[in-house]
């Protein structure tokens, strides 16, 4: 092991020079790859310092998701504690099922939800678990929800049509979960947006009145805290309301900016969170944890245990069943996503969280006031989001963004939102400054003026 052990770390050197010396690697196309890189698995093994040089080439042929010039998707930069704890993570290599297995390793992850629970303004009875991501949380949530509704369902399966409803910008695994879990996608209500992708909360009331009409059986509703595409809000206490009113689940879907629950300055944006029966949030996307490390927390612990807990008899058998995990998580064995978390947030504080999170909207609003200083670009996204969307002289989002990609430049990802598509540049990456944001513009009109003005929209 200890062999190894400094094998990786000559192979994290040459990661942290590919990232500075050419951070958008270059891509393979997928028919090349199995010609460019040997990544054959044979009958005989090989040396030590082949497999060196093989791990070489594929670190420098891997997207760089940690540098500077990583702006595409809803993660990116690297926080040096959190990696460390997962890295730990790996090496005590525990599963989260059991406290037997896990020891303080539960306590850390029971702690991590203890603190979003109160951050969330959650009820001392509330808890929740650590699922493998944003859609799987939602699927958690949308358990839950269920069997709330109707207890006897996870004996008996499904017998009437139960309805959800989510805004019609929401993210596509709050349908993916309906098919999963029985519900059904046609059950799915998309309720429609303002131009800014927030749910209308007026529409939403007449629909469910309409489905109970109809006869069916309304339970649940997600509102989102920050919108895939536009980073948008929905008005969290509008639609408590109408769930009160109705008597429905209310889940918030804070993969993408629940993050703003540390920040004083925009947890504004999810007032009312109080009043829902459930939040997830993903740490690996505004928090800068590894992915993947996604929490979903519930006022409502007991049906926590109640979806999610299996009698075992040969695992549970010490210790109570708060300190043993696997009585509230979707999985059996699970690796420890908590650590990584736990050790960040022990490092900086809850003050150094909110910094990061406060940190990426500064950005986004240097992003979004040079554009709006330079009259080639136009701007689709608003204030308090931290997905910046823009066009370019008129340039089609897709080519433009594919050829920042193919001629290694910048890694940016388009998006589409009502009749517009456009660049979705996101300032979620931790490790951006100023300067970042505007050589990024700079990188992108200096490319567009040497190889691409042929393709500017007449
Ligand atoms: C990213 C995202 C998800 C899915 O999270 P994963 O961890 O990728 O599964 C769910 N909802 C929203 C709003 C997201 O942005």
């Amino acid at each position: 092991m200890q062999n190894d052990i400094a094998l990786f770390s000559e192979l994290c050197d040459v990661l942290f020079e590919a990232e500075t010396n050419q951070p958008v690697a270059k891509p393979i196309s997928t028919s090349e790859l199995y010609q460019q890189l040997d990544l054959s698995l044979n009958n005989d093994g090989i040396i030590d310092n082949d497999l060196k040089n093989i791990l070489k080439d594929i670190i420098k042929s891997t997207p760089k998701t940690a540098s500077k010039s990583f702006f595409n998707q809803l993660f990116g930069g690297r926080v040096g504690k959190a990696t460390l704890g997962d890295l730990l993570a790996v090496l005590f290599n525990n599963s989260m099922y059991t406290y037997k297995v896990a020891g303080p390793q539960v306590g850390i992850e029971k702690q991590v939800l203890k603190n979003i629970c109160a951050l969330a303004d959650y009820s001392s009875d509330s808890d929740g678990a650590l699922a493998p991501g944003g859609s799987m949380s939602n699927m958690m949530a949308l358990i839950m929800a269920r069997d709330y509704k109707n207890e006897s369902i996870r004996a008996e399966g499904l017998s009437k049509k139960m309805t959800l409803y989510t805004s019609a910008a929401s993210h596509y695994s709050i349908s993916k979960n309906a098919a999963l879990t029985g519900i059904g996608r046609n059950q799915v209500r998309l309720i429609e947006t303002n131009s800014n992708g927030k749910m209308l909360t007026e529409h939403l009331d007449k629909i469910i009145q309409k489905d109970i009409n109809d006869g069916f059986e309304p339970f649940f509703v997600n509102a989102t805290a920050g919108t895939t595409v536009l980073g948008a809000f929905d008005d969290i206490e509008a639609i408590s309301k109408v769930c009160e009113k109705h008597k429905l689940w209310l889940h918030v879907d804070g993969a993408y900016c629940g993050g703003v629950i540390f920040s004083e300055k925009y947890k504004h944006l999810i007032k009312g969170l109080k009043h829902s029966d459930s939040f997830s949030v993903n740490a690996h996307k505004m928090l800068g944890t590894p992915l993947s490390c996604s929490i979903i927390v519930t006022q409502n612990k007991e049906q926590l245990h109640h979806s999610f807990s299996n009698e075992a008899d040969y695992l549970y058998q010490t210790d109570g069943d708060d300190f043993n995990l696997g009585k509230t998580s979707l999985q059996c064995g699970r690796r420890n996503d908590a650590l990584k978390f736990w050790t960040l947030w022990k490092s900086v504080g809850t003050k150094g969280l909110e910094k990061i999170v406060d940190k990426q909207f500064e950005m986004a609003n240097i992003a979004r006031d040079y554009i709006k200083e330079h009259k080639d670009y136009i701007l689709y996204s608003f204030n308090d989001s931290i997905s910046v969307c823009f066009n370019y002289k008129g340039i089609p989002a897709n080519e433009l963004c594919t050829a920042l990609y193919e001629n290694s430049e910048l890694m940016v990802g388009f998006g589409k939102f009502q009749e517009n598509e456009f660049v979705r540049m996101v300032t979620i990456n931790t490790v951006l400054e100023k300067e970042d944001i505007l050589s990024f513009f700079k990188t992108l009109e200096a490319f567009v003026s040497t190889h691409m003005l042929n393709l500017s929209a007449s």
